[in-house]
Order: structure tokens, then sequence, then C-alpha cells
């Protein structure tokens, strides 16, 4: 029986299993356990089961993590949606997945009704709140009272997640991943982080992309503690670490810097902080390393399962810049444009391969054929490999700028403007221009008011190669990111394109 939280709650009842960081309430696993199996009676109440795709349209809040169990326990596939999507947005996402409900909030109560009204779909998704003890909404699709559920024997290649990538390339795409994709990535992930008994792992993360929600189900099958964190705030995450003993917490790159802008330094409880979903500046990794935060940086994506398939603590603050090692269940070979392996230290795209790379994008062969290769899944990331077998990520495929026939990583002009003392932030794409094909331009989000664009170009001069300066630089209170922590680069263009005010 592979019910993971059933089994930790005989097998270590009194164990915490949750805790709540706003208000300091805990759930040990029998209780946990017991919440799930009373909510996963009521799903099955409604007619749910093995065959259904659930919405789960829910801030990060405890109630979240029960339906993450509880779909588990039912046999059906879970869809986490981005609560910060339009609702046009969503019923896009509502209609591409197939959802056959949408369970919501009072917090969201509102948005899913507008998501689920603007599909085209004749007869509307059943929505049900979980703030609403008589499924008011779903009335008509309750059929029976609360009914006893037998926990689902699940098998490699049945569909637990439905998962939607952050959107950072074009429209998120749903990935299919398996029971085998993520208990895979789970074990290894505990494996290389070396997962202890009486660890607490803080999730400040939303739980509709991996990075949220892989320690929820590594946390099960380990039976360790998950500390929930559901409104970020940079002082009062960093302040939970102390307060709840936390040992590891996963991050995005800009939460780690406000957290330690706003405290200095993190609570030596920590044993590792992962930092994934977009590149790790050097400044903040040193930064970690003088203030004796144990900093991880990792690569991974939402189709093999998590933000973690290559991470090394051990190596992280010695090799400033790397990503790490790929984790026992995961292969990444780098090749060039024709698929061969290119040599050690040349810059080539990663192909990842093995267990816990899913199958492809639901419901959409197309788009499967086109990433998912006989090789593995080509994931438009650009990089290499040290003699040492430790990966480096320098930019995305699209993303390169070609400009007077010379590519140009925008991660290196990013470096180099990070370095300024009065630049807190940047981001740089290539515009189209008629003589030179693209030129390099940047948005800049400045600590010092009086820094100017010439200022900044100057800056880049003593430390760029000529094509590849900013040719326009403007300034921004802060990038366009997505919930994951990636730049959007759309938006980063239109803010370079609009009228000047
Ligand atoms: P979409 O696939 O819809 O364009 P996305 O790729 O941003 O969106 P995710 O699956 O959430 O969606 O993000 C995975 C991507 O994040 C990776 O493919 C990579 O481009 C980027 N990424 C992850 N970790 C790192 C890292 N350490 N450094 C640089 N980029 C990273
Ligand atoms: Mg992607």
């Amino acid at each position: 029986m592979n019910d993971w939280l059933s089994h930790r709650a005989r097998a270590s009842p009194d164990a915490t299993a949750l805790v709540s960081a706003e208000t300091g309430e805990q759930w040990d696993y029998a209780a946990l356990d017991a919440d799930v199996s009373t909510l996963t009676e009521r799903l099955a109440g409604l007619g749910l089961g093995a065959d259904d795709h659930v919405g789960m349209l829910l801030s990060t809040r405890v109630a979240a993590v029960r339906l993450v169990h509880a779909t588990m326990r039912l046999g059906a596939t879970l869809v986490p949606l981005n609560t910060r999507l339009t609702s046009s947005e969503l019923a896009g996402q509502v209609e591409t997945a197939d959802l056959t409900t949408v369970v919501c909030g009072a917090e969201t109560e509102q948005l899913a009704v507008e998501a689920v009204e603007s599909t085209d779909a004749t007869d509307p998704v059943p929505i049900a709140s979980l703030d609403d003890p008589q499924w008011e909404r779903v009335a008509s699709l309750a059929a029976a009272d609360a009914v006893d559920v037998t926990p689902t024997e699940w098998t490699d290649d049945d569909p637990l997640v439905l998962l939607f990538t952050s959107g950072t390339t074009g429209d998120p795409k749903a990935v299919v991943l398996t029971y085998g994709n993520i208990f895979t990535s789970a074990v290894a992930s505990a494996f290389r982080l070396g997962v202890l008994p009486g660890d607490r792992w803080l999730v400040p993360l939303s739980l509709y992309h991996m990075g949220g929600l892989a320690p929820l189900y590594r946390s099960a099958l380990y039976g360790t503690t998950v500390v929930l964190r559901g409104e970020f705030d940079p002082g009062a995450t960093a302040d939970d670490i102390g307060t709840y003993d936390v040992t590891g917490v996963s991050l995005v790159p800009t939460m780690l810097k406000r957290m330690l802008d706003s405290r200095g330094t993190l609570s030596d409880s920590l044993r590792v902080v992962l930092l994934g979903g977009a590149p790790a500046p050097e400044s903040l990794v040193t930064r970690c390393r003088d203030y004796h935060v144990p900093v991880c940086p990792t690569y991974g994506m939402t189709e093999t399962a998590s933000q973690i398939s290559t991470a090394n603590p051990e190596e992280a603050a010695e090799y400033v810049g790397t990503v790490g090692r790929p984790l026992f269940s995961t292969d990444v070979s780098v090749v060039d444009e024709d698929g061969n392996p290119v040599e050690t230290g040349e810059i080539g795209e990663f192909v990842v391969s093995g267990p816990t790379v899913s199958p492809g994008y639901y419901d959409d062969p197309e788009a499967t054929a086109a990433a998912f290769g006989e090789r593995g899944l080509h994931t438009g990331d650009m990089g290499f490999r040290d003699d040492g077998g430790r990966l480096y990520v320098l930019n995305r495929k699209d993303d390169r700028i070609i400009t007077g026939g010379e590519n140009v990583d925008p991660g290196e002009v990013v470096d180099a403007l990070r370095e300024h003392p009065g630049v807190d932030d940047a981001a740089v794409v290539g515009l189209p221009d008629e003589e030179w094909g693209e030129r390099v331009a940047a948005l800049v989000v400045a600590t010092d008011t009086n820094l100017t664009a010439e200022d900044v170009e100057a800056f880049c001069r003593e430390r760029l190669a000529g094509y590849k300066l900013p040719r326009l630089v403007r300034f921004a209170d802060e990038l366009p990111r997505t919930a994951s922590g990636t730049v959007e680069r759309i938006a980063v263009r239109e803010a370079l394109t609009a009228p000047e005010q």
C-alpha cells in the first residue's frame, strides 16, 4: 500500500506533520491523516474518484495541504492552479486540463466562479469550496453522503498531478507528472539533501509550482515536518526559521535576498537553503557564504517533477555559480545544435532524462514531440559542465541575443550590471534593430536614485566588449517576475519599448 501519509500515521502518529507559521497551530501525523480521511470521504461523496481531474485554486494554507493528500488517497489527479492568474487565463487552464471540478476556498471562490463562467462549456465545471461545509455550490453533484474510501494503490505510470509550467516562454503548458515521477523525485532529493528524521522544512513558495508542492510529498514520504508560510513577508519568513527550528527551506533567489536585507542573516538551525527557479546571483551566494547561510543553488523544472534535478549542498559555497551535479535519478547531457554531446567546458543545451522526467504535456502531442526526444527532454536551457561534473546554467536558448552576428549571453550583461553598487537588479533582452538585427537593452532596478543611463553604460563599457553593451537602459521599481521567480521577459520587453512618460 503506497499511501504515504497513512503509513506515517501508523508508524509515527505523534510526530509533527504540519505547522502553520501564521498561527503556530500544529498537526501530528495522526491528526493530519484523520483530517485528510474526512476530506477524502467528502470528495468521494461528491462522486469524485480515480478518473477525475481536481483543480486546486487555493492560497497556501493548511486546507490546501489536506487537499493535496486527499486527492492522492482518492486516486484522482490533482491540478494545482495559479491564484495570481486572471479569470480568463484560468478558464483556459480549466479547459486545457479537462478539469472535472474546481476546489476553492472563501478567498478564491469569486475567482473560481468567474473562471468557470468564462469557459466555453455548456455544462460549467462544478466548484466546491472547502469553506462551505454543505458543498452548496456543488449540490447538484453531491449524490451521496460521506462514503468509505479505500486508499488507492498507485502504480508508476498513473498521473498523480497535472502541473502548469510558469509560462516564462509562452503560455503555461500542462505537464503530466506520474506517481513514479513524483516518488522518484522525492526519494532522490531526500537522498541528496540528506533528509533526517526531525527535519522541519519551511514552505513559503506557492503550491502551484514544484518548489512548493514537492516538499509536501517528500515530507509525507519521510515523516518530516512541513512549516507552512502562506503570506510571504521577508522579515516574518526569516523569523519563522528561528521560531520553528527550521532545518531546510526552498526559496527563489529574490525571496532570499529580501530576507537577508531584512534580517541580515538567518537562524543557524538551517542545514540547507535551496535556491531554484531562476539564476542565483553570485553576489547572493557569496553573501550567504560570508554569513554562514548554507545556500545551495539548484536547477530543475516542472517537467522533471522538481525544482531540484541538480544540487550539491557541500560544494555550493566553494564553486560559486554552479547548480551542482545531477541527482542520481537524473541524467543531464549537454548537446550541440545537432544533438551531439559537447566537450567538457563547452556550452550546449541541457537534455535531461531519467525516471523523474514527465511522459509529456497533457493532451498535446505536438508540444510533447517538440520537447521530448529520444535522448530525453530538450530543456531549452543553455550551459556547460566543468571537469568535476558540476553544471552551470547560462541562459535559455531563446534568450540569446544576436547583434551584428555576435552572440550575447544576457546573463553576462546582467552580472556586469549587478556589480554596480547602485544597481539592485537588472534584466537584459534583445530588441529588434534594423541595422544590427537585435540590440542589447537593459531594465535596471537602481538603489541609487541619481543613477543615469549614461552612468550605467559607462560602467559596463569598462567590463564588456562593445557589442555586448546595453544600447538602451531604462529604470524600474522592480522586475516583473513569475511566481516561481523567473523574470517575465515579455513584460521586460514591454517596459523597454513602451513610450516614455
Ligand atoms: P515555461 O516552460 O512555461 O516557459 P518555465 O520554464 O519558467 O516556464 P518552470 O518549469 O517553472 O517553468 O521553470 C523551469 C525553468 O526555470 C528551467 O527550465 C530554467 O530555464 C529555469 N531555471 C531553473 N533553475 C534555474 C537556475 N538555477 N538557473 C537558471 N535558470 C533556472
Ligand atoms: Mg519551461
